[in-house]
């Protein structure tokens, strides 16, 4: 029997990649950037078959090759437009074989199509029993549609949904979060920093005076914000290893109660529900 997202110790940090492995001038930092975390202890890679259509997918391969590929935990996704048992085999093999790997640990619908879920799920179980892939899992799920999720035939064995989740787009606290929680169903957070390069999310004054008294930038605390309660996964991408440091040091950052209230002053909690944001 397989281990659940929470036995499997996967909260922390994870690394995006979204974007890495498109332009050939910056792929040496990349490489670079993913192996540093590698050696760090991030043992999770987030990539797709729609990011670069594949080339973020050969970078990772790329990066990944001469580690100990039972430390590390790949995750990919599928098109919802391969969501079909056929179609999931056919992407699941171009994925494995541009990632120079033959399974998987998790492999996500990437956001909700017009395919059937229980087809959907009914392909994932066939791939799963063939050690194809460890675990299979959703993204862009909301709470509706995990519901749906749940009322196919294997639904129920959902690993993980993948959702935004940073300062600015604290939607999912509201409901998404305390169901994924009360089933076993692991949460990751994408994008932390808003896909920002500084502004995307406001960088407020609070900010600022939480950053100052740990020594630490305002994305190390947009970060370790995400990572507060220690239940879910965040995976900022990083171009470089700078940013691969910080938020590696972000993660030994202990935001105070006065300081989370100082940063809910700027991004409230939601209190009602909200249609689920995503990028
Ligand atoms: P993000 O992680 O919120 O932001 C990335 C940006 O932040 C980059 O410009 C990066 O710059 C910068 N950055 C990284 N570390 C930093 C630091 N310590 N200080 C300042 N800036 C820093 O954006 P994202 O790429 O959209 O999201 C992260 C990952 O989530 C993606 O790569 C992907 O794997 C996943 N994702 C999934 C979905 C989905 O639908 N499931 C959607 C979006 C994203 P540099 O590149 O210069 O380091």
């Amino acid at each position: 029997m397989e281990k659940s997202f929470q036995e499997s110790n996967l909260s922390g940090l994870g690394m995006g990649t979204w974007g890495i492995g498109e332009d050939a001038s910056k792929k040496k930092d990349e490489l670079a950037t993913l192996r540093y975390g590698l050696d760090h202890g991030i043992k999770v890679i987030d990539t797709a078959e729609m990011y670069g259509e594949g080339k973020s997918e050969k970078l990772v391969g790329e990066a990944i090759r001469g580690y100990d590929r039972s430390k590390i935990f790949l995750i990919s996704k599928f098109y919802p437009y391969h969501a079909s048992p056929e179609l999931e085999r056919q992407s699941l093999e171009k994925s494995l074989k541009r990632l120079g790997t033959d399974y998987l640990d998790l492999y996500l619908l990437h956001w909700r199509g017009d395919k059937r879920l229980s087809e959907t799920v009914r392909g994932l179980k066939e791939l799963q029993k063939e050690g194809l892939i460890r675990h299979w899992g959703v993204s862009n799920f909301d709470v509706a549609d995990l519901e749906e999720l749940f009322s196919v035939p294997g639904g129920k064995n959902c690993f993980a949904n993948e959702d935004l989740y940073n300062l600015s787009e604290r939607g999912v606290e509201y409901d998404v979060l305390p169901w994924q929680e009360k089933r076993g169903v692991g949460f990751i957070g994408y994008s932390p920093f808003n896909s920002g390069k500084g502004d995307s999310i406001r960088i407020t004054n609070n900010l600022k005076i939480v950053a100052r008294a740990h020594h630490v930038t305002p994305h190390q605390v947009m970060l370790a914000w995400t990572l507060r309660n220690g239940n879910i996964l965040s995976i900022p991408k990083a171009g470089n290893v700078k940013h691969m440091k910080e938020n590696i040091a972000a993660m030994d950052i202990k935001l105070t109660p006065d300081e989370i209230k100082l940063i809910d002053n700027d991004f409230p909690q939601p209190t009602e529900k909200k249609p689920l944001a995503m990028i």
